[in-house]
């Protein structure tokens, strides 16, 4: 029989990591699951160290003005994990940085990670039950589930025929391949990611068109200023689009566009179509074991907790939030579930 952990961490995204930071120095020796590396998991952007581990710079997450940090990532990361990261430029932090640096901090106070999934809960009784896709059974007296979002797709059959063949949800991941270098693309969205997105297309593509459905932005001010004075960005407003279009040999070759405002059908010539539509949360394997919100969405059952329908489970992070879901609110949910988590625990004498 397996040893019942006092608290089991799943996720591995600023939320994960900072539960177990606390967890860890509260001496609860957790152990994290911080997904596995599959191809599943590349197709949907769910790999270990989650959404962050998919950007570039972050410069809003507190402690990382622009600087150069070379000299400390080289002390505080152990070899084997800095040697896939680019090189260090005098930006402040980059995501997977920022991810690779929570991820020593936790190890380093006694976190044990494995790198697979949780692939599905018993939370009926105590202790919980986890199976993981080490084909292992894992027993907990507290869960903390911190599994975040992934990004989505349109789900039109052209789409999923040039998935990474021009069709992306990462610009970030893709945008440098040589088949989108001095190419034109477009990005298709409206909010701050999209704006993120064809920002750093810039630097590659020849031209990027911002695909919006509306005829005003959702990005903050301060991001949507910035795709309009992009003299490389060329929004197109009020349009969806209706079909990718492409060939075996080329792979993406064009997207055509409905209007939402009652124009002609459009098509753009373009080698690459990246999403930036909104998230959904990670929650298939909680189904029918923990309380989900109409969107799926972890529902925290207690104001200003991480309290969750099945005593002793928490939610911290995106997994359990759709309106901040940024890199510090995460980090915030997941010391605050790690408190949760202990103080629970110490109730029940564990
Ligand atoms: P979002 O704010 O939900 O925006 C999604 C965009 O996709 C919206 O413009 C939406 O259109 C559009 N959309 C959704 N479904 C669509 C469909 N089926 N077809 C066409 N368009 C569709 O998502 P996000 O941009 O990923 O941002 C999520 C959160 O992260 C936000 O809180 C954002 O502020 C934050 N974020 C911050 C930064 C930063 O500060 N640097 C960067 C990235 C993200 P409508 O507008 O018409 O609904």
């Amino acid at each position: 029989m397996a040893e019942v952990e006092r608290v089991i961490i799943i996720g591995s995204g600023p939320a994960g990591w900072t539960a177990a930071i606390y967890a860890a120095r509260a001496s609860l020796h957790p152990l994290l699951f911080e997904g596995a590396i599959s191809e599943k998991n590349a197709q949907q952007g769910t790999l270990p160290l989650g959404q962050l581990a998919l950007t570039t710079e972050v410069e809003n997450f507190p402690g990382f003005p622009p600087g150069d940090l070379s000299a400390f990532l080289e002390t505080a990361l152990p070899e084997d994990r800095r040697d896939y990261l680019p090189p260090h430029g005098k930006h402040g932090v980059s995501g997977p940085e920022l991810m690779e640096l929570m991820r020593a901090q936790a190890v380093h106070f006694g976190t044990r990670a494995i790198t697979e999934d949780v692939t599905s809960v018993d939370f009926s009784g105590r202790p919980f039950r986890l199976q993981a896709s080490d084909d292992k059974e894992y027993q907990a007296h507290a869960v903390i589930v911190a599994t975040g979002a992934r990004a989505n797709y349109l789900d039109l059959p052209s789409e999923q025929r040039f998935k990474n063949r021009g069709v992306s949800a990462c610009a970030v991941c893709d945008g440098a391949l040589p088949r989108f270098r001095n190419q034109p693309v477009a990005v298709i969205g409206g909010g701050d990611s999209a704006v993120e997105e064809a920002t750093y297309l810039t630097h590659h593509a020849a031209k990027v068109y911002l695909v919006h459905r509306r005829d005003a932005l959702r990005a903050s001010k301060i991001m949507a200023e910035r795709a309009m004075n992009n003299p490389k960005i060329q929004i197109v407003w009020n349009r969806v689009v209706e079909e990718v279009l492409g060939d075996d040999e080329n792979g993406v070759t064009g997207i055509r566009l409905k209007s939402t405002a009652g124009e002609d059908d459009l098509t753009l010539e373009v080698r690459g179509m990246f999403l930036a539509i909104g998230h959904t949360p990670n929650t298939d394997f909680l189904r029918g074991q923990l309380e989900l919100t109409d969107k799926g969405y972890v529902k925290r059952v207690k104001p200003f907790r991480t309290y969750t329908s099945v005593e002793g489970v928490f939610a911290a992070g995106d997994v359990s939030d759709d309106y901040y879901r940024q890199a510090v609110t995460a980090a915030a949910g997941g010391c605050m579930a790690a408190l949760d988590a202990e103080r629970w625990l110490a109730a029940h004498g564990v």
